[in-house]
């Protein structure tokens, strides 16, 4: 895992978009390990999407949520269990209702504690916000998709299957045409493959792909990506693309026993060239070693 060497990763309340009637977004000030989080309303209850990392990030979140839902019931969801997304839950029990996805909630448990672990190696400013993190189980669980009422207005919560993690959903508010993705789909920078064997292998590049070719045809009007600038369907489409990009062309080196030392080498120097403007460029040869792996398992 690359060395965390940008600002602090604390959310900031401030320029709050509102895509839509009673729906807001927190923009993350491309500030890396901030999320782009979610305040949805409907006439009973609000929807919290994401709540940043930490005890104190998600402290702030809630105190926005709560001014906003003025005594309304609130309802947390996170699109993954990733730190940025879903390491403080524990500051809305007693507050909000925490519903998530099978499994991501499984991969809470699974995966959690090392989670942690990995990002308190990351650096001071990540270990300062992870401080006092203590992982909180959802309240409640559910499988296939799930239509939340917010009174007036639907919510649906949407797992994907298998793609940036195993247990990925997406957020959809149809009336207004906005779909949250969570990590599986950035703006302005290469998608974050964790990749990090033996670790964990659990990102699949081969159903990213799909789960992105499903999300563009429905052409939304508004997509609020996990990191970066709120966009729209162009958004995935670029993500889409540079997914097929990255498998074709780390797959056509596999093809000729190129080595993967080789491939990280030519493709990484590619995609650079082809996305100049795009940060985190660490995540490329990530990227590319899972597609290898997966190249490996598609021939076998
Ligand atoms: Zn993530």
């Amino acid at each position: 895992m690359p060395e965390y060497t940008n600002p602090d990763p604390v959310v900031e309340i401030k320029d709050v978009r509102e895509l839509g009637h009673d729906l807001l977004v927190i923009p993350n000030h491309r500030v890396d390990l901030v999320p782009n989080i979610g305040v949805i309303g409907g006439t009973h209850s609000v929807l919290v999407v994401e709540t940043g990392m930490g005890p104190r990030n998600a402290e702030k979140v809630l105190a926005f949520a709560a001014e906003q839902a003025e005594g309304r019931r609130i309802y947390l969801t996170t699109t993954h269990f990733h730190p940025e997304h879903a390491f403080g839950a524990q500051v809305f029990a007693g507050e909000a209702t925490y519903l998530v996805n099978k499994a991501q909630a499984e991969d809470l448990a699974q995966k959690g504690e090392s989670y942690l672990a990995m990002f308190e190696q990351l650096g001071e400013p990540v270990a300062r916000q992870l401080e006092g993190v203590a992982l909180t189980a959802p309240d409640e669980v559910y499988d296939g998709t799930y239509q939340l009422d917010l009174g007036g207005r639907i919510v649906e919560l949407r797992p994907t299957g298998r793609a940036h993690s195993k247990g990925d959903q997406v957020v959809a508010v149809p009336d207004a045409d906005v779909l949250f993705t969570g990590d599986l789909a950035e703006a302005g920078q290469f998608a974050i493959f964790p990749w990090f064997p033996p670790y964990d292998t659990d990102v699949s590049g081969l159903r990213w792909i799909k789960v992105i070719e499903q999300l563009a045809a429905e052409a939304p009007r508004v997509v609020v990506p996990g990191h970066g600038t709120i966009g729209d369907t162009q958004l995935l489409t670029d993500v889409r693309d540079y997914l097929r990009e990255l498998r074709d062309e780390t797959w056509r080196r596999r093809d000729s026993a190129m080595s993967e030392e080789a491939i990280v080498h030519e493709v990484r120097a590619l995609m650079i060239e082809r996305h100049p403007d795009w940060t985190m460029r660490e995540w490329i040869e990530r990227g590319v070693g899972c597609l290898c792996a997966e190249h490996t398992q598609h021939l076998a």
